[in-house]
């Protein structure tokens, strides 16, 4: 039997990944899930799952969780240093799916221990790609990537020599408002940035891909994962979400992924890998779609894939800055204290001012120096963030 654990069980990553565990439960032997708020969520399939422990984020939420397990032999913890522990079980597989910067510890030392690291956490590899590569080499562990684009890449690459790819395209939905007239922008509510053309995900993401911040960070993604050179990659519009991402080769060959939008497909393939095995997602009815389209982004719109170039071009603890500042930025949009196109002009400030203060590009990217600029990213992003809001008043 395999022993799995799922970091952020709760989430849509999460349930998406339950759902495959849960069709072939002998198979499996759950050590660890975590969760944060849904208590009741993660009580319910740990029990159904025999996992040995639950973890929530949330130390305030101990006492509900020890109460929903009672006598189900299920240990309840809590906190950032039970995560920790339950990432040091012993297990073949974890599937990363926290969403921000908080996933990364533990992927890390899921890593250490030599488990394979199923990751849907993209800012592991944005905030810290050189350490989590390098952490997952020195103990000859495997990272499977689970973003929709990045497992089409991967799997675009099977058999396939990196030196040969001349261009990796990833497909970008355009988000909420692809379509918006530009000056409309700044007046974008919470309820509409959280609705995405084609995909069901967790809100942050969600609103991510509204601003193409996902996109962004899905570059960087890239470049970290692969290893190739910034001016290989692209995004493009692509407002069906059915090609997932393209590899281009030096003989012009233009290999695409094609499949429904579903996470499971990506899920399942890290899941499995390297076998494919039957999946419950929706087969195409090329005839019936008729017609994929695809446009150039507009960076006015998307500003967010101008400073992911910058980014990608700095390298170091810029991916850290760049991803924390979103964070923070993003936090406040949610709050209804931060316009949606503010969030751009935030991160890009934090951005210039940190580049200017620190040595962001040949700074060592260890976990406690990413930790620390994460931090102050964060608290640079709230000295914006108060200038901005006095500025819009
Ligand atoms: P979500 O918000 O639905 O779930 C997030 C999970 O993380 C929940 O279990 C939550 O309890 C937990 N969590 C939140 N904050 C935490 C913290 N500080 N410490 C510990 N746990 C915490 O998010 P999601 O949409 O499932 O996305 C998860 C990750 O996968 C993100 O990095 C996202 O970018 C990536 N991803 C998601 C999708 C998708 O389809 N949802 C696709 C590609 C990549
Ligand atoms: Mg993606």
């Amino acid at each position: 039997m395999r022993r799995i654990s799922i970091f952020g069980a709760t989430g849509s990553i999460g349930q998406n990944t339950l759902d495959l565990i849960k069709r072939a439960p002998d198979e499996y032997e759950v050590v660890a899930l975590t969760g944060g708020q849904n208590i009741a969520q993660l009580a319910r399939d740990a029990i159904d799952l025999r996992a040995q422990v639950a973890v929530t984020a949330d130390e305030t939420r101990l006492a509900e969780l020890r109460a929903a397990l009672s006598g189900t032999g299920v240990a309840a913890q809590a906190g950032e240093n039970a995560l920790i522990a339950a990432a040091e079980r012993p297990v073949d597989w974890v599937m990363s799916a926290i969403v921000g910067a908080a996933g990364l510890a533990p992927g890390l030392k899921a890593l250490e221990q030599g488990a394979t690291l199923a990751l849907a956490n993209k800012e592991s590899l944005v905030t810290a790609g050189p350490l989590i590569l390098a952490t997952a080499a020195e103990n000859s562990a495997r990272i499977l990537p689970v973003d929709s684009e990045h497992s089409a890449v991967f799997q675009a690459l099977v058999g396939e020599d990196i030196a040969a790819v001349e261009r990796i395209l990833i497909t970008a939905s355009g988000g909420a408002f692809r379509d918006w007239p530009l000056d409309e922008l700044p007046n974008a509510t919470l309820a509409q940035a959280s609705t995405h053309p084609n995909w069901d995900m967790g809100q942050r993401i969600t609103i991510d891909s509204a601003s193409m911040f996902n996109k962004a960070l899905e570059l960087i993604e890239t470049k970290e994962y692969f290893g190739v050179d910034p001016a290989k990659i692209e995004a493009i519009i692509h407002p069906q979400s059915l090609v997932h991402a393209m590899v281009g080769f030096r003989d012009g060959a233009l290999m695409a992924h094609i499949g429904a939008s579903d996470m499971r497909h990506a899920i399942g393939y890290a899941l499995h890998w390297p076998e494919r095995r039957d999946l419950p997602v929706e087969r195409l009815d090329l005839a019936r779609i008729g017609t994929l389209d695809f446009a150039a982004p507009d960076e006015a719109r998307y500003p967010a894939l101008r400073l992911a170039r910058e980014v990608m071009a700095a390298g170091g603890l810029s991916g850290a800055v760049f991803n924390a500042a979103k964070e923070r930025a993003l936090d406040e949009f949610i709050a209804g204290r931060l316009r949606f196109t503010d969030m751009a002009v935030v991160v890009e400030q934090v951005l210039n001012k940190m580049s200017q203060e620190h040595d962001l590009k040949t700074a060592a990217i260890t976990l406690d120096n990413v930790r620390d600029v994460d931090h102050l990213a964060r608290m640079r992003a709230d000295e914006m963030i108060t200038i901005t809001r006095a500025n819009n008043q």
